[in-house]
């Protein structure tokens, strides 16, 4: 066969395949897009555990109508940065959008500040019709429904609805611990809703926004971190040793504001608990990692989960011993002797 070019929405499908891999993955992109947004306010409905409706409202710029068809179109993006070393939006790809717009029912409403009406746009399976007016508030609203209807090899690795609604509960969840200011509701058609009112942005605020989404009791039974070294400054707080959880699920770790899943930030919360924990017990903990951005990779993976350290052994380094200080100043020290 000759060699031809993919469409465009194959392209996007098979992106789709690598960024958004069930519901969850959805709530956190269109979550994102609003806090880039500006938003103060984020609400997340969904029904049938996400695979049905996926609906977000925000109250954030909005997208002027001329730009509308751009938002959903591959690697279009208003978050450019000269160096992609230097990104400061949760979101710089332009991928999100089309992605979903080719594997689901996608509209968007939106209404900037300057205009008096509101515009929406649809796709469908990768077919965008033109823009028509539309009422709304300032601000996006961003509804998908029937989520993997144009790939059903994917619907079939759904699990069920109670699953998908819990893990975008932990999507909900980990955001909102990085944007205390911004209040977050989720309703969904079972019992996993989350109300966290908007706090501030300071230490206390940020506490109480961790309060909000580990439970009121976390505050009383947990230690701050604050470390530095070598120009990585480490913030947050652990648990005491009783406070514990049967998985590591309540561990939130954040590199300059991004929430990530790391390898190497979860060992090492491992290892600084290692001599005062058993095995099968995890510490709730809310880390927030600052560095320089050009010592950091967030590029590695699609879902921007992932990052790599220039230096790993300094990070690692710098958890493991702030961590084991802190506890010790907390008169918490391993219960069998001679562990130093
Ligand atoms: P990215 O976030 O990587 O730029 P997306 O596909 O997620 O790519 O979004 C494309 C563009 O659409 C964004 O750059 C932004 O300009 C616009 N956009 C998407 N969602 C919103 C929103 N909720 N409010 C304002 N603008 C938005
Ligand atoms: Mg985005």
């Amino acid at each position: 066969m000759p060699i031809h070019q993919l469409s465009e929405t194959m392209i996007n499908q098979i992106a789709a395949g690598e960024v958004i891999e069930r519901p969850a993955s959805v709530v956190k992109e269109l979550v994102e897009n609003a806090l880039d947004a500006g938003a103060t306010r984020v609400e997340i409905v969904t029904a049938g555990g996400g695979l049905n409706l996926i609906r977000v409202t925000d109250d954030g710029s909005g997208i002027p109508e001329p730009e509308l068809a751009l938002a959903v179109s591959r690697h279009c993006t208003s978050k450019l940065a000269d160096d992609i070393h230097d990104i400061r939006s949760l979101g710089f790809r332009g991928e999100a959008l089309p992605s979903i717009g080719s594997i689901a029912k996608l509209s968007i409403r939106s209404r900037t500040a300057t205009s008096d009406s509101a515009v929406e746009i649809a796709v469908e399976g990768g077919h965008v019709s033109p823009a028509r007016p539309a009422a709304a508030n300032r601000g996006t609203t961003v509804e998908v429904r029937d989520l993997f209807f144009a790939t059903p090899a994917r619907l079939k690795f759904m699990k069920g609805e109670r699953a998908e609604s819990s893990a975008t509960g932990d999507v909900v969840k980990r955001i909102a611990i990085a944007f205390p200011a911004v209040r977050f509701t989720l309703a969904g058609s079972d019992r996993s809703t989350l109300e966290l009112p908007a706090t501030d942005d300071t230490p206390e605020g940020r506490l109480r926004r961790i309060a909000q989404v580990m439970g009121k009791d976390f505050p009383d039974n947990a230690i701050p971190i604050d470390a530095e070294r070598e120009g990585v400054r480490l913030t947050g707080h652990v648990s005491i040793p009783s406070f514990t959880r049967a998985n590591a699920l309540q561990q939130y770790a954040y590199v300059n504001g991004r929430p990530v899943r790391d390898k190497l930030i979860a060992g090492a919360i491992r290892g600084a608990f290692a001599d005062v924990l058993p095995r099968d017990r995890h510490a709730v903990t809310a880390l927030f990692l600052s560095l320089d951005p050009a010592t950091v990779d967030v590029n590695v993976h699609p879902a921007k989960a992932d990052v790599r350290f220039r230096d790993p052994g300094l990070v690692r380094g710098l958890i493991v011993g702030a961590v084991r200080q802190a506890l010790a100043g907390a008169g918490i020290r391993p219960a069998t002797t001679g562990a130093a």
